[in-house]
């Protein structure tokens, strides 16, 4: 049964039956979200699998609602993306990632971080400005363009010549590139042809159950399969490929087995506050 309480019916309920109404008032909370400063980004470590040392970090953004408390962002991308509020607030995303690596860089020095990658949506590339966007956030923020990797989901939509053009703009500056959620599209291979891509990323569902706690299962053969051919395919056309979604030890033990050098997990580090990997870098300085 739909709530209809006076004024408030449809707020964040993706009602079928009203999806404009309900993404305009959507678009209208998440206008004022961002002017209120409610969205924050969490960091997720990237981690060597050899020695364990925190290498770069993933930026993933949070809404702090007033009354809701933290949502995540599963809840409010797709909305911001068909309002194109996703382009603001993408803009601060890049920025603020920006803003914080160089500040760790100038604290911990050029060696502590090597990259910085914040999630962008395709949506944001057809923004007229996204370049000279990201060519500000850099030139303000002081970070060396080879510290940033923009995170893409691999899609269809990142096909076109529009699109195209502009990812070549954004890698001519130096910036890196990684195709998201890798294996998982339904182009993966093709798409990496007319990409300028420098990394991929495996997507967790072929982490998923990779281990042998389950030997010899088809279920893993298959997964294992699938995270060789992807890390031999990077290897043949001189990409790097990180895994993701790592949550135990035997995981990273069989991706080594497999060829992966860096992941990143929750048997790694969750996303946390930048304070934490302030500690974080600290504690590998000493170290
Ligand atoms: P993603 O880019 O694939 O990010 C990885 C997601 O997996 C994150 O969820 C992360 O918290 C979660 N994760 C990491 N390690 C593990 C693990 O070991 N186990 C499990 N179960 N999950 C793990 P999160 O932060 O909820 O983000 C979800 C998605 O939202 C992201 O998927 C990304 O597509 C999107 N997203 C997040 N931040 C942004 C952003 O700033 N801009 C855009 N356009 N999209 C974003
Ligand atoms: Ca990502
Ligand atoms: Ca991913
Ligand atoms: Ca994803």
């Amino acid at each position: 049964a739909k709530q209809r309480g006076k004024g408030n019916w449809v707020r964040f309920t993706t009602d079928l039956e009203q999806p404009v109404y309900a993404d305009a008032r959507l678009g209208g909370d998440l206008r004022r979200a961002l002017d209120a400063g409610e969205f924050r980004l969490l960091y997720q470590p990237i981690v060597d699998l050899r020695d364990r040392r925190v290498i770069g970090v993933e930026a993933l953004v949070r809404w702090h609602h007033p009354q809701r408390g933290m949502i995540p962002p599963l809840e409010f991308i797709p909305a911001a993306e068909r309002t194109g509020l996703i382009v603001p607030l993408g803009r601060f995303v890049l920025r603020e990632t920006c803003r914080q690596a160089a500040a760790w860089l100038t604290e911990f020095g050029p060696d502590a971080l090597e990259k910085v990658e914040p999630n962008v949506s395709v949506r944001q590339l057809h923004d007229p400005d996204f370049v000279a966007d990201v060519r500000a956030a850099l030139a303000d923020s002081g970070l060396p363009a080879e510290r940033l990797v923009l995170e893409l989901t691999e899609s269809a939509v990142l096909r076109g010549p529009r699109v195209s053009q502009v990812l070549h703009e954004v890698h001519d500056l130096g910036v890196r590139l990684a195709l998201d959620d890798f294996g998982t599209g339904e182009s993966s291979l093709s798409l990496l042809r007319a990409f300028p891509a420098a990394m991929v990323k495996l997507d967790k569902s072929f982490v998923d159950g990779i281990e042998v706690g389950r030997p010899g299962t088809p279920e893993t053969d298959a997964r294992q399969a699938v995270a060789r051919a992807v890390r031999q395919l990077a290897g043949a056309l001189g990409l790097e490929a990180v895994a993701e979604g790592i949550e135990n030890e035997e995981q990273v033990r069989q991706l080594r087995r497999l060829g992966y050098t860096t992941g990143q997990g929750y048997h790694l580090g969750r996303p946390m506050e930048a304070d934490r990997i302030t500690e974080l870098l600290a504690g590998q300085r000493r170290a």
